[in-house]
């Protein structure tokens, strides 16, 4: 099950960098969330971030990321590989990662903090429930989420709301 303690010192830098594509989403208008595959040799084999600004509500970065991978990895790779994620994955992106046989899944927020930030902030629910990764792919093995970086997302997703620094 998803616990910080699980975090290493690596698996920290990734998210670091995840939390920084993240940025570069918001800073271009986007929607705060990047996301990296890494193989089982420690390559970050593909990055991205949000791109959900052109209109297409599915362009979240673990959704890319899953479809990369299906067209360029064999199923060992995949299953070898971990994906690193700014946010925990919606059901669209947990169902994507599942379907494509990726392995494991390090993220800096959860889906959970995400909703209880929105709520306290008064921002309308999504059209997509909020669930944790594994409700919807149970053979996913899940850690996070951290409580340091979790605190420089929310400073992004307090920036897309136009809400003053709390
Ligand atoms: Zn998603």
């Amino acid at each position: 099950m998803a616990n910080y303690f699980d975090l290493t010192h690596q698996d920290r830098d990734y998210l670091q960098r995840c939390v920084q594509l993240a940025k570069e989403a918001l800073d271009d208008g986007d929607e705060p969330f990047g996301s990296l595959l890494v193989s089982a040799e420690d390559e970050v084999l593909f990055s991205d971030r949000n791109r959900v600004s052109d209109g297409d509500r599915t362009r979240h970065p673990e959704f890319a990321i899953a479809r990369w991978a299906a067209e360029h990895l064999t199923e060992e790779q995949r299953a070898s590989a971990v994906v690193y994620t700014s946010g925990e994955h919606c059901p669209m992106c947990a169902a994507a990662h599942a379907w494509v046989g990726l392995g494991r899944i390090v993220y800096a927020t959860s889906s959970e903090q995400l909703s209880a930030w929105h709520q306290q902030w008064g921002i309308e629910a999504r059209p997509v429930a909020t669930l944790p990764i594994n409700a919807v792919a149970p053979g996913v093995h899940t850690a996070g989420p951290d409580t340091a970086l979790a605190e420089q997302v929310r400073q992004l997703h307090l920036q897309l709301h136009g809400i003053e620094q709390q």
